[in-house]
């Protein structure tokens, strides 16, 4: 696993930075976001951190566009996500894999990959229902894409299998595996280890790296556990009470007072022997 480096060649040509210029959100007289500005640059893992509360899936959900900032852009290429509704985000490559599982328990891991893929269908529902031969040829075509990004998931023995009987972790992965499925070009992770044990934590690490580079696209990762992103991001934002705090390589931000304060404070998880031993020799990137 090499973080912080992605080989330019591989990174797919079609997929511009995502700029979060100066985000506001508000829910009532709570400020959720606070002028959060940073940028995702093309074929990286990004992840966005903080304690409870401090407005990380309230990032998600601007990025989805299902939450509208009250200040501030979010620009993906010629895009403006901050003025799109989110099917009309799905539509130009933005894919979002869910913290809480919202998959279909009782259909199989295959039907809910195949969801995934109806709006890239040109045969439609209508059609797939009659299974007509347009469809049906789709549907051959659509059903190999499937079973091939299963097998990447190391789900390929599972196709059939509903989803309901899943562990936890393959579950999780299969929620990843939906949001392949519909080809995107930024894909938005919120909170993918959460509630999972060391070897599934491990298993969607390694996945989340294989994504960016066997498939070349940006990854936003969510996430609580800063331990679970320092061996995998290229660049972290850290969010504290929907205001950026730091923004800069893992390292940085690690031994970054502001940060290691603001985890503290919260009773989260951080080990303060590592942050210790980087803040010797790497200064932080406050801003
Ligand atoms: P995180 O994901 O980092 O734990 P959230 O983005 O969920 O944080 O929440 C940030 C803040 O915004 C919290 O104070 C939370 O209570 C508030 N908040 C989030 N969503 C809503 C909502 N839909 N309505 C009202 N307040 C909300
Ligand atoms: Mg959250």
């Amino acid at each position: 696993m090499t973080a912080g480096s992605p080989v330019e060649a591989d990174v797919r040509p079609d997929i511009p930075p995502v700029e979060v210029d100066n985000v506001s959100v508000r829910f009532g007289a709570i400020k959720a976001l606070s002028g959060v500005s940073f940028t995702v640059q093309p074929g990286t893992i990004h992840a966005v951190i903080g304690p409870n509360g401090a407005g990380k899936s309230t990032m998600f959900n601007v990025l989805s566009g299902v939450y509208k900032a009250a200040e501030g852009q979010v620009r993906f290429g010629d895009h403006r996500l901050d003025q799109m509704r989110p099917y009309k985000i799905a539509g130009i490559g933005v894919a979002r894999a869910f913290q809480n599982i919202a998959l279909s328990a009782g259909q199989t891991v295959a039907e809910n990959l195949m969801l995934g893929r109806h709006h890239l269908t040109k045969a439609g529902f209508l059609a797939a229902g009659l299974r007509l031969p347009r469809a049906t040829r789709e549907g051959k075509v659509h059903g190999a894409r499937v079973a091939e990004i299963a097998e990447f998931l190391e789900l390929g023995n599972k196709l059939h299998t509903p989803v309901g009987v899943l562990s936890y972790g393959d579950q999780k992965r299969v929620e990843v595996a939906r949001a392949l499925c519909t080809e995107p070009r930024l894909l938005l992770l919120d909170e993918p280890v959460a509630g999972m044990n060391a070897e599934e934590t491990h298993r969607m690490a390694e996945a989340i790296l294989e994504i960016r580079s066997a498939l070349g696209i940006s990854v936003v990762l969510v996430e609580h556990d800063m331990g679970m992103v320092m061996s995998l991001a290229d660049r972290v934002t850290v969010l504290d009470f929907g205001r950026r705090i730091a923004d800069g390589t893992p390292a940085e931000v690690q031994a970054d007072p502001e940060v290691i304060r603001a985890y503290l404070g919260s009773g989260d998880e951080i080990d303060p022997a590592a942050a210790a031993a980087h803040s010797s020799d790497t200064p932080g990137t406050h801003s």
